[in-house]
């Protein structure tokens, strides 16, 4: 965290509190998230934010799993969660589930009943809805509402017990009918659902409500500053009745513009959808937005965190630009990422006035932007492959590579000069035949020729095969959600390009999942799980320089 920058609003309301001494000083904030699937750059946000308020007013941060419904609820995601939180780079004070405090809960809602602020409602979610009326209009109490506690009290426990299907009765909260906030029409507390928990297992066939569960559950852990999105703005004077009704620990709830992202969808339900029809490989493919799909793409958690971190803490909705976080991984793997050649689309290349059969060792620098990253030997021969597109058999006058006549320079060995090609019967290019200048070699160039092109290559004897997998947005649609009809419709299709043949220096296959480099000329990439000892995978984590705003505007 950059110690210049101003403070946001809640580090603004945090300083305040302390000042004024409220909760004697002490910080204790929550993440909350409900485990029904991964973790995504938006969850990050919010994690980077509890997280950072702990630690800068030394206080701490529970993770509480939000888990009240137990039919979308399961333990993959507990663990999912679990993991992407500490690569985040966080660790929380304790881990709790909503669902342990169910008791405490269930004795929370028949402490309302006992005051007349809660009663068994009859009446089917419909009829609820239609007896609400609307913003503008009074709703109409349903029956139900005038229960004595006594039948209140019996019902609801033979609700618990139950006695009843699903949907045959809730529990609802006595406020005000006539609220111009619709969250404050006698909301709903708790639902039937004859349903097995993942933790609770057949205990409870009723469950409580976001509502009733979540600011009580801040409540029972004493949380301090309850930070949350701003579409629970309305929720506020909601959360605020129940701990004032219920004379409990007053938490408080602050709201922040979540974190929107260009060109992808956020909402565990899209995701999920994703998933389920097959349209990305799992939820860490490296298309998705997920926490375990940018990192098995390439991302580090610091890039992700410096993404949270200049963005800041706002208090208006907005889109971000998927460049930004962009941005901000080549920032950083500009710094630590060693350069490597790699061939993506491979043609031969034989230098005829090179001993056939000849071995040199060139030396390469690691990392131009890092000294201490030391050097690496290559092996030189007189048959290299270099990318297709290095070669031009007409070139135009500014093209700076190979054609016949032009000399350029082989990255760390010799100035060559293009000669003539071989072609197929198709006419594509087969083999490219040049000549190289003993005396311009890399480190002691005596040639006294001045090249403008330098090209990367690998020596056809010692390269090894790589799988390179090329990615792009996986929307085509820059708000796939804003979009008329399914937002499927708008998945690029040409999100995924696997290069099955490409050839890298062989050093890479002692690289492990998870290492970064930089492919001189072609991008930041990182070695994909799926690789064996004899074939290296790689994923494209992002390219040099943002070419998409070219191609597409
Ligand atoms: P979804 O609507 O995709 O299911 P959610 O908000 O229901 O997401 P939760 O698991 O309830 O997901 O979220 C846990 C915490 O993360 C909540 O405090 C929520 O406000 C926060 N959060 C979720 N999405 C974002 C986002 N895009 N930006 C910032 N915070 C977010
Ligand atoms: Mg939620």
């Amino acid at each position: 965290m950059s110690e210049e920058r101003s403070l946001n609003f809640i580090e603004q309301i945090i300083e305040d509190d302390i000042a004024n001494g409220v909760n004697d000083g002490r910080v204790l904030t929550r993440f909350p998230p409900e485990p029904n699937g991964y973790l995504h750059i938006g969850h990050a946000k919010s994690i980077v934010l509890n997280f950072g308020l702990a630690q800068k007013y030394n206080g701490k941060t529970n993770l509480r799993f939000d888990d009240t419904n137990p039919v979308t609820e399961d333990t993959e995601y507990v663990d999912s969660i679990k993991e992407d939180i500490h690569w985040l780079g966080f660790e929380w004070d304790k881990e709790l589930y909503a669902s342990d405090y169910f008791d405490q809960m269930y004795e929370f809602a028949v402490q309302l009943i006992k005051k007349g602020l809660a009663y068994v409602e009859d009446a089917t979610s419909e009829q609820i809805a239609a007896s609400k009326g609307t913003p503008t209009t009074p709703g109409t109490p349903t029956p139900a509402r005038s229960r004595s506690v006594e039948e209140n009290l019996d019902l609801f426990e033979r609700m618990r017990k139950g006695e009843f299907k699903d949907g045959e009765k809730t529990l609802r909260a006595k406020v005000d009918l006539n609220s111009p906030n619709m969250h404050m029409r006698d909301p709903i507390m708790y639902r039937i659902k004859h349903a097995h928990h993942h933790r609770t297992g057949d205990k409870w066939c009723i469950y409580p409500m976001y509502d009733f569960a979540h600011g009580q559950s801040d409540s029972i852990e004493n949380i301090t500053h309850s930070v949350c999105t701003l579409e629970f703005i309305p929720h506020r004077p909601l959360y605020d009745w129940f701990i004032k009704e219920l004379e409990i620990f007053p938490s408080h709830q602050y709201e922040f513009a979540r974190l929107n992202l260009n060109y992808t969808v956020m909402s565990k339900r899209k995701l999920k959808q994703l998933v389920a029809e097959n349209y990305v490989n799992g939820w860490d493919d490296p298309r998705m937005p997920t926490i375990s799909g940018l990192r098995r793409r390439g991302y580090t958690a610091a890039s992700i965190r410096a993404l949270c971190e200049r963005i800041g803490v706002q208090k208006r909705d907005n889109m971000i630009d998927v460049g930004l976080l962009e941005f901000c991984i080549r920032e950083e793997l500009n710094r630590t990422a060693n350069r490597v050649m790699a061939v993506l689309d491979p043609v031969k290349l034989v230098i005829t006035n090179y001993p056939e059969g000849q071995v040199e060792e060139m030396t390469a620098e690691n990392n131009p932007e890092d000294p201490s990253a030391g050097s690496r030997t290559l092996h030189f021969s007189n048959t290299l492959y270099i990318e297709r597109e290095d070669f031009m058999e007409e070139p135009p006058k500014k093209f700076f590579r190979l054609g016949p006549g032009l000399h350029v320079r082989l990255k760390n060995a010799y100035i060559i000069k293009g000669e003539s090609v071989e072609k197929d019967a198709d006419g594509n290019i087969t083999t490219i035949y040049a000549t190289y200048l003993p005396e311009s070699k890399s480190g002691g160039d005596h040639s006294g020729l001045t090249v403008k092109g330098t090209i990367h290559w690998v020596s056809a004897a010692h390269a090894a095969t790589a799988e390179v997998r090329v990615y792009d947005r996986l929307f085509k649609s820059e708000n796939p959600n804003a979009e008329e009809g399914d937002f499927k419709d708008f998945i690029n299709p040409d999100s995924l390009q696997v290069i099955k043949e490409a050839y890298v220096e062989p050093g890479l296959l002692q690289a492990k999942p998870g290492d970064r480099f930089q492919f001189m000329r072609k991008g930041y990439f990182t070695v994909d799980p799926d690789s064996t000892s004899e074939k290296v995978v790689f994923n494209r984590t992002v390219t040099l320089k943002d070419a998409w705003a070219k191609v597409n505007k």
